[in-house]
């Protein structure tokens, strides 16, 4: 399976000269299976790019896409009106999140139509079916996908993705407890090949005023990903405000603690 990333921001997008390394647009990923499936995670504003190549690669074909939401935020979900495949008849979208699906589907809708876009989401051509997400893990072709809940404003949550033995844990908006590590992300993400974690933050401003925002920092991150016993970190849900170079320097504190460490970037392919 390969994992690219398409947005590695947080809350909003940002562009100029000290942003390019890592990327403007907001959280946006997706996983092409082995068995040729797209597993995408979030639809941030990094959606956009995704979808002009996945309508290239089908052109006349039908096609089954799967979306997992982590929450509605709209760093997580703005990409999605310009999204290509949204308006081609011959594609379905699954759309999952934690909420009920008529709620999933009210809280996209939202987005669109009245004073806010041309078109309400249920008029683009796609077939659109919303789903909870099962308890218990669940299937997408050959890739198991199962959830654990995250420290986070209006609730949001962390994804697995395992396809045999390789696993993919994505936690992206989470705050860290007041004492200790988030003891369930650990367990959750034992032994994860790629382990993808919120370093919103550096330890300086999440002390002095950020406390209770629902993000991390690169420190809370080694924490984790040393107790969990995962083989890569990688930071991600940057700042807005952090350039290149300041996320260039917290990965290096980072890899003292934990070494495999890397940064999030957007464009950058994984695979397992
Ligand atoms: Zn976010
Ligand atoms: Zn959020």
């Amino acid at each position: 399976m390969e994992l690219e990333l398409w947005g590695v921001r947080g809350s909003t997008p940002v562009s100029g000269k000290d942003k390019n390394k890592y990327g403007g647009y907001t959280s946006s990923a997706c996983l092409v299976t082995s068995e040729g499936e797209w597993i995408i995670i979030d639809a941030g504003t990094g959606i956009k790019k995704l979808g002009e190549k996945m309508i290239k690669h089908w052109e006349e074909d039908p096609a089954e896409i799967h979306i997992l939401l982590t929450h509605f935020h709209l760093d997580h979900i703005i990409g999605l009106p310009y999204f290509a495949p949204l308006y081609s008849p011959k594609i379905t979208l699954n759309f999952y999140a934690g909420s009920n699906p008529e709620q999933t589907e009210k809280y996209l809708c939202g987005l669109m139509g009245g004073r806010y876009f041309p078109l309400e989401l249920g008029e683009t051509p796609s077939k659109k079916v919303y789903k909870k997400i099962p308890e218990k893990e669940f299937h997408i072709g050959g890739v198991s996908v199962s959830h654990c809940p995250l420290n986070h404003p209006q609730a949001s949550v962390s994804y697995k993705l395992q396809e045999k033995e390789k696993k993919i844990v994505f936690a992206t908006d989470t705050e860290h407890p007041e004492e200790g590590i988030d003891e369930r992300l650990a367990s959750f993400a034992r032994g994860a090949d790629i382990f993808i974690y919120d370093a919103m933050f550096t330890p300086k401003e999440y002390e002095s005023s950020r406390q209770g925002w629902g993000h991390s920092t690169w420190l809370e991150g080694t924490k984790l990903a040393k107790e969990a016993g995962v083989h890569k970190l990688y930071l991600s849900h940057f700042n807005p405000d952090h350039s290149d170079k300041q996320i260039d320097k917290f990965i290096s504190l980072a890899r003292e603690k934990f070494p495999q460490t890397y940064g999030a970037m957007e464009g950058f392919k994984i695979s397992l």
